[in-house]
């Protein structure tokens, strides 16, 4: 197995004098395994009531926890509770990126670099599916990963668009308040989480990774509104990917300043003179996460605020098309016997080919745009029948369905349910939401006491 390289040792070494000793002894320790509820879903009562081991508290995330390994990452990634979108399994320290953006219901939200969605699902959660929040992964294979696990969590106000930064900056200029580019890096901070990341690393690495910040953090500014903020992210060490790309966006963006954010107290500041910069230089105010000093891997954060100004023009709206009376019909028609309450907003509605959506308030137009989900995927049109989506059962509970099959975690039923076996459950025929404790996990339609299985088939488990 590939160890940590030696440059980077020597670097650390120079950096860090005797606080070296500290760091590397922390690096030869396991990884830090973290969850972090999905609040849409869950309170904090309900999280004590689940049985999972040993929880502690991450103390700069109200949802985010660590826990004992004795049960190991690998079996709550097959839990159904995490098909169920109720967790995230993330290192404490990134968990800090989304908290440090601190985006407020019903703001306009933009997750530049978002896949696998570690962030965009923590940005999602702390929005309560109010605002919009768009997921953007510039990478084809990457973004679907994305949309996985964003259809997982069961947001209802998310977009996600798979194109660069350049593009988007060019066509939505000042529009969000919020931007948080969590940036691709040499990836010091997983040295001892990630194999790859060990084999992967070399010094020019970390000098083109610096580089190529520099030019999404410049995309990244035209973005954000006046008055709005931009978060930087890395999951790095090197004072260049760090205090040194920031130095040098606040040297060309005079419009940006550092803000102090609530987070200060936990982290170490950052040091400007590790990237030549004097020891007064604002990159101070930066937040550096060591893994010797707390309980999570390597990262770095800067908060920094766009100066107050004329409000940029208003965007066109998105070129909404709504559907046809017959569609909206066909939807309502199935949803009746299936839900008790319709969970759709009609007037939002949005129909894609034969795919219906109810779409973010305030979407701007996107033509030109990469568009993997304009918003919240409800169903498809099959022969003017209308078939629900995955995503639909994941944003609902069971109060919220009428009949539904209701199952336990360990009820071997959840099993066959997830590798896509049939069900034996009574009840009227029709389609049902199927549930673990509550939790939308997936469709079955029921005929005469048999469910068949609709989980997706690109979902299903072998064993
Ligand atoms: N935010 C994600 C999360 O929390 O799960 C992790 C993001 S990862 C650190 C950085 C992402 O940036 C990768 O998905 C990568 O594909 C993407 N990326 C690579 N080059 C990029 C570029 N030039 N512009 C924007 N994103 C890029």
């Amino acid at each position: 197995m590939t160890g940590i390289p030696a440059p980077f040792y020597t670097r650390m070494r120079k950096l860090l004098g005797s606080e070296f000793a500290a760091l590397a002894e922390a690096l030869n320790r396991p990884p830090v395994h973290g969850v972090r509820f999905n609040t849409l879903k869950v309170d904090r009562e309900q999280i004590d009531r689940l049985e999972f081991p040993n929880l502690k508290p991450v103390p700069w995330c109200p949802a985010g926890f660590t826990f004992s390994t004795v049960a190991g990452d690998k079996r709550l990634g097959r839990h159904p509770y995490h098909a169920a979108g109720i967790y995230y399994l993330q290192d404490p320290s990134a968990m800090a990126v989304a908290e440090a953006a601190a985006p407020q219901p019903g703001e306009r939200v933009l997750d530049l670099a978002a896949a696998p969605g570690g962030k965009a699902t923590h940005l999602a959660s702390l929005m309560n599916n109010q605002g919009l929040l768009v997921a953007n992964e510039i990478n084809p294979r990457r973004v679907w990963d994305l949309a996985e696990n964003l259809e997982r969590w069961g947001a209802t106000n998310v977009t996600i668009t798979n194109d660069s930064p350049e593009k988007l900056a060019a066509k939505l200029p000042g529009f969000f308040d919020v931007v948080v580019v969590d940036a691709p890096c040499s990836g010091e901070g997983m040295f001892r989480k990630s194999a790859a990341a060990r084999a992967e690393w070399m010094p020019a690495l970390v000098t083109g990774c610096a580089l190529r910040q520099g030019r999404i953090l410049s995309d990244a500014a035209e973005l954000v509104r006046p008055g709005g903020r931009l978060v930087y992210s890395t999951c790095t060490f090197s004072p260049e990917e760090n205090e040194g790309v920031i130095g040098r966006f606040l040297e060309q963006h005079a419009q940006f300043k550092i803000t102090p954010s609530s987070l200060h107290e936990y982290f170490a500041p950052g040091n400007p003179t590790w990237a030549s910069l004097p020891p007064d230089h604002p990159t101070r105010h930066t937040m550096r996460l060591w893994p010797h000093r707390l309980q999570g891997e390597g990262h770095f954060i800067a908060v920094l605020q766009k100066k107050e100004g004329p409000p940029p023009a208003v965007l066109n709206a998105f070129d909404h098309h709504f559907p046809d009376k017959e569609t909206v019909h066909r939807a309502a028609e199935w949803a009746a016997p299936t839900l008790n309450t319709l969970p759709w907003e009609r007037q939002n509605l949005h129909l894609y080919k034969d795919q219906l959506y109810q779409l973010p308030q305030a979407l701007p137009d996107l033509t030109g745009v990469r568009l993997i989900r304009p918003g919240w995927w409800l169903g498809t049109l099959k022969k003017k029948r209308f078939e629900p989506s995955h995503s639909l059962a994941l944003t609902l509970k069971r109060e919220m369905a009428n009949n539904p099959v209701d199952l336990r975690p360990n009820d071997p039923q959840t099993a066959a349910y997830l590798r896509g076996e049939l069900l034996e459950s009574a009840g009227p025929d029709g389609w049902v939401l199927v549930t673990v404790d509550g939790f939308g996990l997936g469709w079955g339609k029921r005929v005469n006491g048999r469910v068949k299985n609709h989980y997706p088939k690109g979902l299903r488990r072998t064993s």
